[in-house]
């Protein structure tokens, strides 16, 4: 993929992020998510370590290149298995069977990295990692020394709600969880994955806004569950509800995501299902 980035711009103090398509953050030797942005684009040759938030492939897709120059490479316990595997990913996508090759999302499409450190076991205490995960099973963020917070996917700014109308993840209530944990921590700018950088003030106004838009799918679900549907219908009375751009990419991703949203919906009562004539119903509870 070609580099979008335009150089490191500085967040705080040694904090940086290079703008891109995935940004990657910048600290000391430390580089973080080189999915989008390679080794040329990062213009320095001290980087010892590769922090991998999250296995999603645009935010490792050239991880190889730093570690092919010596560093090392860290990614959680539950994710490096997606970095050393990016199939698995694809696969999960369609139950695990081999999708046809048109209905492989790109953002899991790409290069292998093997991980040499889980970041459970590594410890600086320049820069923490803070688990945050939801968007997948393993996602961390990390916070440096400089107040500066690399959120990854945990949190979508407003401007990218804008943009893609319904995120991807995979488990709303560790999203939940997740984003009212980084309401509490203790960091001056947040850096997403994708987007412009915030000030802390406008990234607890986010927080608040993906946990309202968290609650707004429930609600839009829920009203569509008056009468039973069957997963495939819901699908599509969803997109149509919230008028989202017509892919084979978009109607994977938003099956999974309706997944996560009935499975949450049912644990908690408000959501029944039945399977009548081989095909799964879902309902509001009474
Ligand atoms: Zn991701």
């Amino acid at each position: 993929m070609a580099s979008k980035s335009n150089g490191p711009a500085l967040v705080a103090g040694n904090s940086y992020y290079l703008p891109a398509m995935s940004n990657a953050g910048l600290f000391k030797g430390y580089v973080i998510d080189p999915g989008s942005v390679g080794y040329a684009d990062v213009g320095r040759d001290d980087i010892h370590t590769v922090l991998i938030t999250h296995g999603h492939n645009d935010h490792f897709r050239r991880a190889r290149e730093f570690r092919e120059r010596g560093a090392r490479v860290i990614a959680s316990k539950e994710d490096a298995l997606l970095v050393r595997n990016p199939e698995v990913n694809v696969r999960g996508l369609f139950s695990w069977a081999r999708p046809p090759k048109e209905m492989i999302t790109p953002y899991f499409q790409g290069d292998a990295c093997e991980v040499d450190l889980y970041i459970e076991d590594w410890l600086d205490s320049s820069i923490r990692a803070i688990y945050l995960p939801g968007h997948t099973l393993g996602e961390y963020g990390f916070i440096t020394e400089d107040g500066v917070l690399y959120s990854a996917d945990s949190l979508y700014s407003k401007e990218l709600w804008g943009k893609y109308k319904l995120p991807y993840s995979i488990d709303p209530d560790l999203c939940r969880e997740s984003i009212r944990k980084i309401k509490t921590l203790d960091f001056d700018y947040l850096v997403p994955g994708h987007g412009d950088p915030l000030s802390r003030e406008d990234a607890l106004k986010a927080a608040d806004f993906h946990l309202s838009q968290l609650d707004f799918v429930d609600e839009v679900v829920l009203e569509l569950l008056r009468e039973p549907v069957s997963t495939e219908s819901l699908v599509t009375k969803f997109c149509y509800e919230l008028d989202l751009y017509k892919s084979l990419n978009n109607y994977w991703l938003t099956l999974v995501m309706l997944k996560g949203h009935l499975s949450s919906l049912n644990h908690q009562g408000r959501v029944a299902y039945k399977l009548e004539n081989y095909c799964m119903f879902w309902f509001k509870s009474k």
